[in-house]
């Protein structure tokens, strides 16, 4: 027992306080940060398994601080998601991901989906507008472009998600299934949604092979992934066992440090000039 409940009191509250100044001088510093051009796009490839062939890259944005430096965005999107200001950063990053996939495809690089992250709170009846509109001002063939969505979004009204869902591939735009088997929808959902990919979470790739139950869902994932004519991937592939295990399993892509970090833009021209297999 506190024999001093007030102090504890006191304490939670200076606590709280502290948090939420934190929270705010955050929040501030992000608005200021989309105002002052601070945040970029690092770009991650994604290779066909057995091919090694780049089919595909991640776009992941970091806040590039004028004192503290490269701000991971794990440090600020949930923040932002909660405050809603991730609508703000969410526009930024689709606009720059279309930027760039434009640049590409001008500069005649093979065509590949760049995948655009995007949360829950970003998935409304204006989406597709907004990446519609995206897509014819930079004259950007739509099968450049993917977005990745989490279970979480497909947790809310059943009807209205499908229908966002459904004018998106229409666009001819990609949906895949991000950090799949961490979140709690239904398998019935996968028949339901149009999704294209399922992206085993990196908790999982983590495991293999030492960890029985993490193979063991691994390689679930994409037997059922492979049954339902979906196409999947691992991410966070760090080892050259990692990658055994999942060839034989049977995965068609792969993402992770074992091939490349997330990598600014012009490192990552440099992967395609003088590493990938394009
Ligand atoms: P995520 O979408 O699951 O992205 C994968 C994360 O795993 C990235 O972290 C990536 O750098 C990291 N990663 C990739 N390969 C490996 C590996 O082999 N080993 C390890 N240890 N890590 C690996 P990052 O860039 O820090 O992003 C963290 C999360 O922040 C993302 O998780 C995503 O949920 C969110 N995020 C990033 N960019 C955006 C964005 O533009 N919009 C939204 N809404 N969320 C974003
Ligand atoms: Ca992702
Ligand atoms: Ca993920
Ligand atoms: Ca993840």
């Amino acid at each position: 027992l506190d024999a001093n409940p007030d102090r504890s009191v006191a304490f939670y509250s200076q606590d709280m306080n502290q948090g939420m100044q934190e929270r705010m001088r955050i929040e501030s510093g992000l608005r200021q940060a989309l105002g002052n051009g601070e945040l970029t796009l690092y770009y991650q490839p994604k290779f066909e398994i057995g091919s090694d062939r780049l089919v595909g890259a991640e776009a992941l944005v970091r806040w590039v601080h004028p004192t503290r430096g490269l701000v991971p965005p794990g440090e600020f999107i949930p923040l932002a998601e909660s405050t809603g200001l991730i609508v703000q950063v969410g526009e930024w990053v689709l606009e720059q991901a279309c930027a760039q996939a434009a640049i590409w495809q001008r500069a005649g690089v093979p065509p590949f989906r760049l995948a655009v992250n995007v949360s829950a709170r970003e998935f409304t009846q204006s989406l597709p507008i907004r990446v519609a509109d995206t897509l014819a001002r930079y004259h950007l063939d739509p099968s450049w472009l993917e977005l990745e969505i989490t279970e979480s979004t497909l947790m809310h009204d059943f009807e209205r998600v499908t229908a966002i869902m459904d004018r998106i591939t229409e666009l001819g735009v990609a949906l895949s299934l991000d950090d799949f088997g961490t979140g709690y929808s239904s398998l019935s959902y996968l028949k339901r949604f149009p999704i294209h990919t399922l992206k085993i979470d990196r908790s999982f790739t983590t495991g293999i092979p030492a960890d029985q139950s993490d193979c063991a869902i691994a390689g679930t994932i994409i037997s059922m992934a492979r049954q339902l004519g979906l196409r999947v991937i691992a991410e966070g592939v760090e080892t050259v066992d990692q990658l055994a295990f999942l060839r034989e399993a049977g995965c068609d892509e792969v993402q992770g440090y074992l091939y490349a970090k997330p990598l600014p833009a012009f490192e990552f021209e440099q992967g395609m000039r003088e590493n990938w297999l394009l």
